[in-house]
């Protein structure tokens, strides 16, 4: 895939520069450091290898807005194409420095002398994708002793590739067998994603990567903006509303959206409740790399185990849940759903950005159609489980779901 991409490009009068194999944030790296026109990325994110697709960055380093994805997409539709003579051609040159620049970008943004004076022992999970070679490099920077599982980049991905808690059993296995390690750090196939496991073993859920990075940001760097999608936890507002000065923005669901609402407000962090940290001195696209330098930084400076910091954190129960739309009429169904969701809780705080989420006093739920696959998401939030099941419910009738 990687040289058709590279054929096409050449055929339109591109001159490509190769990355080889490197994580997707690497990609956003470069296109500033090369002062490119734009990305494409090869990968299948956190599926398995039948997903591959390509990705595009634009020449911000950012995912492209929604109109302008759609006007790529219908172009490659309509095989609308501008072939240049063969003379006017350019090459493809090789270039070997994306991770290490990457790294670097991270390196400038933490207290590298105050992670390396702790030292800190981390096994790594990097499912044998892209992102083990610079997640390597970072922490070998930063002087910790690692535990590198599945970290060659064969992209034979060592276990079902998304970072979650049933694919990370032998993660948690490995840090609590060590019994010497800090944390455990796993990354998705591309490198954009990252989940966490205390010290103990225990998966602490991608959500908290995200709070965690967030708690850490605004206590060491002051006040300042933070940009999350709408199915992003609670857990970012109650640790906004700890910081005065510090606000949350929410987005609708794609990255893209996030880094949009993120560059007026000069936020100084964006993400997803999936494990994706934006820190825009790095890039424009969710990145593993930041995020494990500053959850490091953040053990260097609170000195206690990982555990006892997540401990403090806002305590919140996710329900995500999914319909396939082929049983609920297809996409012309949706509609209809959203529509009763609305006049059914219009009484409560209503945001119909993207599909509806309702806000009620201890928790919330969005409903949304999928951008990549034909499903809806209903996703819940409260304190207990209980009650996001409750919350869940109630609007899964009401939108005629149940
Ligand atoms: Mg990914």
């Amino acid at each position: 895939m990687a040289a058709a991409a590279t054929a096409g490009l050449l055929s339109v009068g591109c001159s490509v520069v190769d990355l080889g194999v490197v994580a997707t944030p690497t990609v956003g790296v470069m296109i500033d450091e090369l002062k490119a026109a734009g990305g494409l990325v090869v990968t299948a994110s956190h599926n398995p290898i039948i997903w591959n697709g390509m990705k595009c960055l634009g020449g911000d380093g950012a995912a492209p807005p929604k109109a302008d994805a759609a006007a790529i997409i219908e172009r490659f539709r309509e095989k609308r194409l501008d072939y240049v003579d063969v003379e006017a051609m350019a090459g493809v040159t090789r270039e070997g420095a994306g991770h290490a620049l990457h790294v670097q970008r991270v390196l400038a943004l933490v207290d590298v002398h105050a992670i390396r004076a702790r030292a800190f022992r981390v096994v790594l999970d990097s499912v044998n994708g892209a992102g083990g070679i610079a997640g390597r490099m970072l922490l070998e920077a930063l002087g910790c002793t690692i535990v590198h599982l599945n970290g060659e980049p064969t992209g034979v991905f060592a276990h079902t590739p998304e970072p979650t808690e049933t694919n990370l059993g032998e993660l948690c296995a490995v840090v609590r067998d060590d019994g010497r390690a800090d944390v455990g750090f796993a990354q998705d196939p591309d490198a954009d994603r990252l989940a966490i496991v205390d010290e103990t073993g225990r998966y602490i859920g991608e959500e908290y990567t995200l709070a965690l990075v967030a708690r850490h940001l605004l206590a060491t760097r002051g006040p300042g903006a933070l940009a999350a999608n709408l199915s992003t936890s609670r857990m970012i507002d109650d640790i906004a509303a700890r910081h005065p000065g510090a606000k949350v923005l929410r987005t609708a669901v794609g990255e893209a959206n996030v880094v949009a609402a993120m560059r007026p407000a000069r936020a100084i962090l964006g993400g997803e409740g999936n494990g994706g940290v934006i820190v825009p001195e790095v890039c424009n696209v969710r990145d593993s790399i930041s995020a494990m330098a500053l959850v490091l930084e953040l053990l260097a400076v609170e000195k206690r185990p990982l555990s006892a910091i997540v401990e403090e954190l806002p305590r919140y129960e996710i329900i995500k849940h999914t319909f396939d739309l082929a049983d609920l009429g297809g996409a012309g169904a949706v509609a209809g759903l959203l529509d009763r969701v609305r006049t059914a809780f219009a009484s409560e705080r209503v945001d119909a950005s993207d599909g509806v989420r309702i806000d009620v006093a201890d928790g919330w739920v969005h409903l949304r159609s999928s951008n990549t696959e034909p499903i809806v998401r209903l996703i819940a939030e409260a304190p207990t489980r209980e009650r996001a099941w409750q919350l869940l419910d109630e609007v899964a009738v009401a939108a005629g779901l149940k």
